[in-house]
């Protein structure tokens, strides 16, 4: 499975103290053979490699994280991307009932999911109606009241032998009905056909526009692959659908259809089905799925906490230093401009930093490149140095200069920047009411 193929390539990674280029490369190499192997679409797979390759090179040098950890964190938000990013919840009418359509090839898994998200929904205090608008096949109207039955809910289809062949008609039926008997909810269940065909495209735009539905859900067969992905194209751009479902999620679904169906319809994942009982249902979360992908929701666990404890650290160590009068350092700096970077572009930063305004102007002028330079020039530094920029003198400037393949000018501006940043952390130490710090000379 693609979760096993994966929990490999990190494994051969994980003992590395640092990354080289080469590593990254052959990591990435490793999971596109393995996605593609999985059968996921092939413009999916160059995107996610890309993000990774790109993501993975400009890395910012971690220290609550070891390599393999960053690593498999980049991989596990690109995952999340490409799954959709947030979980998209069910869009609900404002004046009920909400209508929700089903579409999908025959044998997807439509008739069993409408009884699946009848009870779910039920169960969350609505009050659904299922409707039987799939009288292609003959039993297939029975088979939607024996899971109305089970799920506990109430079932609108023709009655037997009453000639009633007309599903949009029936569609049509079911909603006056809804409001008549006072159901929140109702869930069409349409027929499907083995492969696409104008007829089922045209009946089921007959059953959308006699029904208006708010949700059109494309139900996809996860075990299916890459043929289902297209098929949802087909009924995307046939029949306008707003969501889909994957179901036998349980099957040894080799992952390829739940990694493409959104990038390839754009089209959100709402729910998946993941066996024949009506409790094998829940709502589809991009972060679970992908940590079931990488198969190691315990290191998931793991980088987030680290991550979580090292932040806290940081920001206690600092605290700490001004209550005990000491300064702001350029190590301090560094660490600063790192914190940045993490959080991502400069723009969006401003916006988390509420009271930051005054420093809007030196924020700007940090872009990553900077922030690599400026690394490269405090490391250059001598510890002594570091602490205490008022000892850095000419000589000791080109010698940082030469250390860090800059020019001496860009080492006085560095210095200028930091001693900006120095009198402001000094300013704030004031306004907390923490004694400033024991102002050297710089
Ligand atoms: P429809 O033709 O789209 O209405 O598909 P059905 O709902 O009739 O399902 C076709 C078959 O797939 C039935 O045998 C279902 O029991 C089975 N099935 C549906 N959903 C799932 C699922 O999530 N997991 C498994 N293992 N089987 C499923
Ligand atoms: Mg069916």
């Amino acid at each position: 499975a693609l979760s096993d193929r994966l929990s490999g390539i990190f494994e051969s990674i994980r003992g590395k103290g640092r990354l080289t280029d080469a590593d990254i490369a052959s990591t990435a190499r490793e999971i596109r053979r393995a996605l593609l192997e999985a059968d996921v679409a092939l413009p999916v797979v160059r995107t996610f490699i890309s993000r990774i390759e790109e993501r993975c090179k400009g890395a910012e040098v971690s220290k609550a994280l070891n390599p393999a950890q960053q690593i498999v964190k980049v991989v596990n938000e690109e995952l999340i991307a490409i799954l959709g990013g947030e979980t998209r919840r069910l869009n609900y009418a404002k004046q009920p009932p909400t209508v929700i359509m089903l579409a999908g090839l025959q044998g997807a898994g439509k008739t069993t999911l409408a009884g699946k998200l009848a009870k779910w929904l039920k169960g969350d205090g609505h009050s659904p109606l299922l409707v039987a608008a799939d009288l292609q096949r003959p039993n297939a109207v029975n088979q939607l009241q024996v899971l109305a039955e089970r799920a506990g809910v109430a079932a609108y289809a023709p009655e037997p032998g009453s000639g009633v062949g007309d599903p949009v008609k029936v569609a049509t039926d079911s909603i006056a009905e809804a409001k008549q008997r006072g159901h929140d909810i109702v869930i069409v269940d349409t027929a499907g056909r083995l492969g696409i065909d104008e007829e089922m495209m045209q009946q089921a735009r007959d059953i959308r526009d006699a029904v208006n539905p708010d949700e059109v859900l494309f139900v996809i067969d996860a075990m299916v692959g890459q043929d289902a992905v297209n098929t949802a194209e087909a009924f995307r751009d046939g029949v306008g659908v707003t969501g889909v479902v994957l179901s036998k999620l349980d099957g040894d679904a080799r992952g390829g259809a739940a990694l493409s169906v959104r990038h390839v319809t754009g089209r959100p994942i709402l729910f998946a089905s993941t066996g024949e009982k009506l409790e094998d249902f829940d709502v589809f979360h991009p972060d679970r799925m992908s940590s079931r992908i990488l198969g190691m929701g315990d290191m998931l666990t793991l980088i987030e906490q680290a991550e979580a404890v090292f932040e806290e650290k940081q920001k206690e160590e600092y605290t700490e230093k001004l209550l005990k009068g000491e300064d702001f350092t350029l190590e301090d700096f560094l660490d600063q401009m790192q914190a940045i970077r993490k959080m991502g572009p400069i723009g969006n930063l401003l916006k988390m930093m509420p009271g930051m305004g005054q420093m809007k102007q030196q924020i700007d002028s940090i872009d990553d490149k900077q922030i690599d330079r400026t690394t490269a020039i405090i490391r250059s530094m001598t510890p002594a140095e570091r602490r205490d920029s008022s000892l850095i003198n000419g000589s000791r400037r080109l010698r940082i200069a030469n250390g860090s393949g800059v020019t001496v000018s860009e080492v006085n501006q560095l210095l200028a920047r930091f001693k900006e940043a120095q009198k402001m952390m000094r300013q704030m130490g004031g306004a907390m009411g923490i004694p400033t710090g024991k102002a050297t000379k710089s």
